[in-house]
């Protein structure tokens, strides 16, 4: 038993949605008292640091949002489709005024260590502004996709001109006009940003590592009658898709692509496409993640769209993805983005057939043996995915044994929303939950509500740790290998796959349920049913 009174009960890293809702939940809800660090100087996460030219979700906003909050899903009115940036920042400063959260929050601060007291049975915290905190419980709302990646280029520090990494991009803008400027990457991130930044800039140069899958967003305004309706159904809305595959609402035709005819098949594609957003990775047939040879169908269709698309030949062979399956890297959402290859002011510079990066000179970028000069660079070369920003906390649980120790071969969790050897730790939309498969605030509501109800069912029994066993947390991991070994998933170098690091080991992320999020739903809630099964609780 503990014999030491926190300075709080919980300890909350990070105030993007889950920190936001994490504190809501566990102030409100149960009474507790809750700091909330955060390294930003305001709420927001993702859409606090992610401020590059045509930022904007691709969730569709209606469900993009925070459900716990009925009242505010009927008040709040999305002026589009896939809000930019500034508009969902606008949402989450809104929430934070709304339930008074910025009282329990410091901002400007990072959490640069933990250590459990195992003698008090508390985490010892420590921040980058001399904090030195104790709490029951420590909560890592740190986000998947937080921990930026820029890759350790030969000679960057010589580069006269200047240069942003896409989630470090300044609060002021930057202005792109009469400019030279280079791209690096062609994720999802740089997909949303080059057609916005060729609009403006005197030159723009693209370099691509791996061509991308891209299909049509369709962004745009909201029918008000679509609106209205949805309002009208939000319970139902929010009932589909907390029970749903990814959180949305689009359904997998429960049929093999290869019993369709070609012209059958030919008709469901088209209606993908047409759709937009991610209609086209969801709502395909159903062994498209399964089958070579249906996958094989799906990126024909979309090989021909670039093709017909990209006015250029060669140009269009460089940006046509070969190699993997279709859909085994995020699916980016296009506005103009292979039309965007047809300016006379965008130059392709593809790694297989020009060269890939060698240096960054003084002038700008060597690739290929040649050099390409420019005033800004932009690197577009995304996050060291779902581990990076945990490892970074510098965790010691028992023993002193390291989460950096603990993860050297890569995550090892129970549910992805605890690990054995760190008591009272929860990590939301951790390695090895559905987290970065689905649409996120509905996998982050879920791990909220069920780390109140974990924390709330400790103190009404009487107990002061929990954490799993290890047995448990082998099982889980061999259960997370074991479905994502019958996919096509992990032939593929992705971030998913942890390939997009140099020297990360190689593991696949996130957890992909028979039954999407629905089914780790009622896993993680029978689970609790059984007592916290897989837990040991002190
Ligand atoms: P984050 O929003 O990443 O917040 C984590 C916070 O923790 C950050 O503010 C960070 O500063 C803070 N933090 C981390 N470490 C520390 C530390 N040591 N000390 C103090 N603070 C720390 N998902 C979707 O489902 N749909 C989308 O359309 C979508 N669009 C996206 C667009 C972009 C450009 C990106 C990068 C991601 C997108 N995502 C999308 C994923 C997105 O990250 C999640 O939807 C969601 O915003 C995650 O919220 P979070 O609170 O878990 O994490
Ligand atoms: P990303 O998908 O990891 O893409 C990074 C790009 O940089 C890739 O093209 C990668 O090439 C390239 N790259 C990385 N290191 C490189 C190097 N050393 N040399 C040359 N090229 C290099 O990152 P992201 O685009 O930022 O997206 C990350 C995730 O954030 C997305 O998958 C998505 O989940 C989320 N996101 C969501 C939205 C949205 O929903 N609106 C928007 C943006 C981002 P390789 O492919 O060869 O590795």
């Amino acid at each position: 038993m503990a014999n030491s009174t926190p300075d709080f009960d919980a300890v909350v890293i990070g105030a993007g949605f889950s920190g936001m809702y994490m504190l809501k939940s566990l102030r409100d809800n149960l009474g507790l008292k809750v700091r909330v660090y955060e390294a930003g100087d305001t709420v927001g996460g993702t859409w606090y640091w992610n401020r590059y030219p045509g930022a904007r979700c691709d969730s569709d906003a209606y469900i993009y949002c925070f459900t716990f909050d009925k009242q505010l899903l009927q008040e709040w009115e999305w002026t589009e489709r896939y809000p930019e940036q500034p508009e969902i920042l606008r949402y989450l400063e809104h929430v934070a005024k709304r339930h008074d959260l910025k009282r329990d929050m410091q901002f400007s601060t990072r959490v640069t260590s933990a250590e459990f007291d195992e003698k008090n049975n508390l985490w010892m915290v420590h921040t980058d502004s001399g904090d030195e905190v104790t709490a029951r419980y420590l909560v890592a709302a740190v986000g998947s996709l937080s921990h930026t990646n820029m890759p350790q280029f030969k000679g960057l520090e010589r580069f006269k001109g200047t240069w942003y990494h896409t989630s470090r991009f300044p609060h002021t803008g930057v202005d792109f006009t009469a400019k030279r400027v280079g791209v690096v990457g062609t994720g999802a991130t740089a997909v949303q940003a080059i057609p916005e930044i060729a609009q403006q800039a005197k030159h723009l140069t693209v370099f691509q590592r791996t061509a991308n899958f891209c299909v049509p967003a369709r962004h745009g305004k909201v029918d008000p009658e679509v609106i209205k309706a949805r309002k009208a159904d939000y319970d139902g809305i929010v009932k589909r898709i907390r029970e749903s595959f990814f959180g949305q609402e689009h359904y997998f035709i429960p049929k093999s692509a290869l019993e369709a005819t070609p012209e059958e098949r030919e008709r469901e594609f088209d209606k993908m496409w047409d759709a937009g957003g991610f209609a086209f990775w969801l709502a395909n047939y159903q062994d498209m993640f399964f089958s070579q040879e249906a996958n094989d169908l799906c990126a024909d269709y979309i090989k021909r769209k670039i093709r017909t698309t990209v006015q250029d030949p060669v140009v269009a062979e460089k940006l046509v993805p070969n190699g993997y399956a279709y859909g085994t890297k995020r699916q980016p959402l296009d506005t103009n983005y292979f039309e965007t290859f047809n300016k006379d002011n965008v130059l392709l510079v593809d790694a297989a057939t020009d060269g890939g990066i060698e240096e960054i000179t003084e002038k700008g970028i060597r690739a290929g043996g040649n050099e390409y000069e420019f005033d800004i660079i932009v690197f577009a070369t995304g996050f060291d995915a779902m581990t990076g920003a945990l490892k970074a906390l510098n965790l010691k649980g028992r023993g002193g044994r390291t989460l950096e120790k603990a993860w050297a071969d890569g995550p090892h969790s129970y549910l992805g929303i605890s690990v054995a050897g760190f008591p009272n730790v929860f990590t939301i939309t951790g390695p090895q939950s559905p987290s970065v498969l689905s649409n996120m605030p509905v996998s982050i509501e879920q791990h909220v509500e069920w780390i109140t109800d974990c924390i709330d069912n400790m103190r009404q029994t009487g107990k002061t740790t929990i954490e799993p066993t290890s047995q448990a947390q082998d099982q889980w991991v061999s259960h997370v290998n074991e479905i994502i070994n019958a996919t096509l998933m992990t032939g593929t170098n992705s971030w998913y796959m942890s390939a997009n690091i140099a020297d990360k080991p190689r593991a696949f992320l996130p957890y992909l349920d028979p039954e999407g999020v629905g089914g780790y739903r009622k896993r993680c809630d029978e689970v609790a049913a059984n007592g916290y099964e897989g837990f040991a609780l002190a």
